[in-house]
């Protein structure tokens, strides 16, 4: 709907640059200036072969913004470095589509990463992070986060209250329902996406057993922005603590980064061939 002004405006500029203004009497030139700072996110490149699920790798932070720092580390560079060895192994692997939501030094605010996953219509959406504990050094370990349910009943209301007239989920067509409908469809395919998530998160912790340093309580759920799609099953892995010297040697070497993209790719395809089964 935010494209539409806009469209319509290029469409005057191309198709009708002399619009006669009959009150006057004589042909004017319309110039609009169009925005440039809210051009909406281009959308990142996919890789793998069509029709075989998507995975939306994001990497959290970056540009402005560095994320936790500790050991002379930045979280932006680190979790860009994890999310490009994921891909890497995805795309050898094959079998899944793959695209991240940044492949440079560069700051997305949280819906911006949502969006895309929605507009590249995402099977799965991974957002990876680095834990700091200030001056607590000797915390150490993984989490794997997902929506609270609170979060998330709030999101599927503010969902459905922002987008019921025009919108599709989970292959449900919402729009021209009545409110009341269009609610009970966002909220059900929120709960469907929600169990699609902690399926996910289990399979992280069941393929990182043994190989991946966890927290004690690796097991989160929280209010975090960039889960909120209602329609694409979305994780955070907060991959260790930055302030921590050996999770942060361990995030930063290549050895760190293939065993924790080997795990991950694990994870994934268990995940997608459990929902091929159901
Ligand atoms: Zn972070």
């Amino acid at each position: 709907m935010i494209l539409l002004p806009l469209v319509l405006v290029v469409g005057l500029v191309l198709t009708a640059q002399r619009i006669p203004v009959p009150e006057i009497g004589r042909g004017y030139v319309l110039r609009v200036a169009l925005p440039e700072a809210d051009a909406p996110t281009a959308l990142p490149e996919v890789a793998g072969e069509e029709g075989l699920p998507l995975v939306v790798i994001d990497a959290g932070h970056g540009g402005h913004d560095p994320g936790a720092s500790g050991q002379g580390y930045r979280e932006k560079t680190i979790v860009l470095g994890l999310a490009r060895a994921l891909r890497d192994a995805l795309e050898k692997e094959g079998g899944v589509r793959v695209a991240l939501t940044r492949e440079d030094d560069r700051y997305l605010v949280h819906a911006e990463r949502v969006e895309i996953a929605r507009r590249l219509d995402a099977d799965l959406f991974l957002s990876i992070h680095a834990d700091s504990a200030g001056e607590a050094a000797e915390v150490t370990g993984a989490s794997i986060y997902t929506l609270s349910n609170q979060a998330s009943s709030e999101a599927a209301a503010r969902f459905a209250e922002r987008e019921n007239a025009t919108d599709r989920l989970n292959g449900v067509d919402v729009g021209g329902q009545s409110d009341a409908v269009s609610t009970i469809l966002v909220e059900l395919s929120q709960r469907r996406t929600q169990e699609q998530s902690d399926e996910f998160a289990r399979l992280i912790r069941r393929e990182g057993e043994g190989a991946i340093r966890f927290h004690p309580q690796p097991r989160r759920s929280a209010a975090l922005k960039v889960l909120r799609a209602p329609d694409v099953p979305s994780v955070l892995f907060e991959s260790g603590f930055i302030t921590n010297e050996a999770d942060a040697q361990r995030l930063a070497s290549a050895e760190g980064q293939a065993r924790f993209a080997e795990v991950m790719t694990r994870a994934i395809r268990a995940y997608f061939a459990r929902q091929q089964e159901s």
